[in-house]
């Protein structure tokens, strides 16, 4: 099929690449030129396994970029919506990316096209596409729009597309619904994994995914409430910590006895220094203000943000404690992005750590193995930049862990003993054991587990952190 994908960013990119990887014709348009032209260089642009992998094998061949949106759609069948919908001032998604395609897409329109809204949109979205596409001159006729959700998680978003657990289609007539089905079939017959060449399926793919095709408003509820759930599972899990931490229980434990059952699961009930990233933050926000258009006030969606601010403030409470005072002291920062296997440092909670620590005057030097260079498009030199995990930490009073790449599970404690000035560690991402870091001559503070003091424990106290 041949297929426009608007927008070359996280996902309209692994879409696009992935759907030429599945034999489809695809041109992906950003308005970003500067973009476009590093694409059509060969970069990819972004961090993601395997996505270099079949850009290269695609580029030029099923795969094209562009900036020209009206020749992209007078060539395709199936128009991809994957443009940004930040959030805005009151915590709305901000659709005005979204309008200006579904505009530029009715006035390009020279055949029957199926419009496929790929962002994250609020419920009943498709229908305002619908009424613009008809308001910037086309008939209904000329065109239907579908609800496809995406469900990839950066890091890992080339095998979630290529080995989805679910495929949600909302769609309103059999025409769309029947194209839908085409667009994906390869992932629905086997055919794509068991073609030579495939990206191999992660050990957890589902065999056969399960195909949902419903009502449009269906498809876009089913993604904001998915978003909605994870972002609680981890503000769950948080708010537990905090209990572990006062009474003495080790959160990891209870973690592992919490998520064995299987109604609840291990994933997304990991504690930390809370969620972060281009989806959760907004997707949360967006959906409470969709319950309160609704006539719903849907609390609990506040309580999950709340707990996820707290738990940042709670984070650097407990460096501040750590090291007594903060002004001036020299901090070690392992990790950058929002979480490991990406470079995406939107909304990053490590981000928001150094921000504060700047403003009580502390000196940060850093290191992330993908985030660096986005990083410094924030921060420019407000911190050091190191070139390695070992020279980040070199003479520190304190090291911190705030983004859980595997590389930082695996530090060798003895040479971080030997580099800091202070023998002391704070992890917001819970990579190490108490056993470890007693071992190595460490104090040591995670979340939601009782602190490790080899060195020096001060007297101890109630430790009821009180947010304020
Ligand atoms: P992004 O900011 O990385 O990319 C959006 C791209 O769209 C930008 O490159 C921008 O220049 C381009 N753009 C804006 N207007 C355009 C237009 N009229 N025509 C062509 N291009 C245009 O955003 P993203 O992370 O890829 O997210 C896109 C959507 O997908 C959002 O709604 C997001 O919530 C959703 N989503 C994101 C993820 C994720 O992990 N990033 C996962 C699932 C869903």
């Amino acid at each position: 099929m041949r297929v426009a994908v608007l927008g070359c960013g996280y996902v309209g990119l692994v879409a696009a690449a992935c759907l030429a990887e599945l034999g489809h014709d695809v041109i992906c348009v950003d308005t970003d030129r500067e973009k476009v032209e590093f694409l059509d260089r060969g970069e990819s642009l972004i961090h993601e396994e395997y996505l270099p992998e079949i850009l290269a094998r695609h580029h030029g061949k099923r795969l094209f970029f562009s900036w020209d949106l009206k020749e992209a759609v007078h060539q395709s069948l199936v128009v991809i919506i994957a443009v940004g919908t930040p959030a805005n001032e009151s915590g709305d998604a901000d659709l005005s990316y979204v309008e200006t395609a579904t505009r530029e897409i009715a006035i390009a329109l020279n055949s029957h096209k199926i419009i496929v809204e790929k962002s994250t949109v609020p419920v009943q979205t498709s229908a305002w596409i619908q009424r613009s596409m008809v308001l910037n001159g086309c008939s209904a006729s000329d065109f239907d729009v579908v609800s496809n959700p995406e469900f990839l998680r950066e890091g890992t978003a080339v095998t979630d597309f290529l080995y989805p657990d679910r495929i949600i289609v909302g769609s309103r007539s059999e025409r769309a619904a029947t194209l839908m089905r085409q667009l994906y079939s390869k992932l629905m017959d086997g055919s794509y994994s068991a073609q030579a060449g495939a990206i191999p399926a992660p050990t957890d793919a589902a065999s056969v995914p399960l195909y949902l095709d419903t009502s449009p408003e269906t498809s876009e509820l089913i993604k904001h409430a998915s978003n909605a759930f994870l972002a609680m599972k981890i503000s769950f899990i948080n708010a537990v910590s905090v209990i572990a931490e006062a009474t003495g229980a080790d959160i990891e434990d209870v973690r592992v006895g919490i998520g064995s059952d299987k109604r609840i699961g291990h994933r997304f009930l990991r504690a930390g220094i809370g969620y972060g990233g281009s989806c959760f933050p907004k997707d949360v926000s967006a959906f409470q203000a969709i319950a309160a258009s609704c006539g719903t006030d849907f609390k609990l969606l506040q309580e999950v943000r709340q707990v996820n601010e707290d738990q940042l403030t709670r984070f650097v409470a407990m460096v501040r404690k750590a090291l007594w005072n903060v002004k001036g002291k020299k901090v070690a920062v392992l990790g950058l992005a929002f979480k490991s296997d990406t470079d995406d440092v939107r909304e990053s909670p490590a981000i928001k750590v150094i921000r504060e620590l700047l403003e009580q005057e502390c000196q940060i030097c850093a290191y992330d193995p993908a985030a660096m260079e986005r990083t410094r498009a924030l921060l420019k030199d407000s911190i050091i930049y190191a070139a390695d995990p070992y020279s980040a930490m070199n003479d520190a009073d304190a090291l911190l862990i705030l983004t859980e790449w595997k590389e930082f599970s695996a530090l060798d404690l003895t040479r971080v003993r030997g580099l800091m000035k202070y023998p002391i560690v704070i992890d917001g991402r819970n990579l190490y054991s108490a056993e470890q870091m007693r071992e190595a001559g460490l104090n040591y503070y995670s979340i939601g587990r009782p602190p490790v003091e080899v060195v020096h424990p001060l007297p101890v106290r109630a430790n009821v952190a009180k947010i304020s």
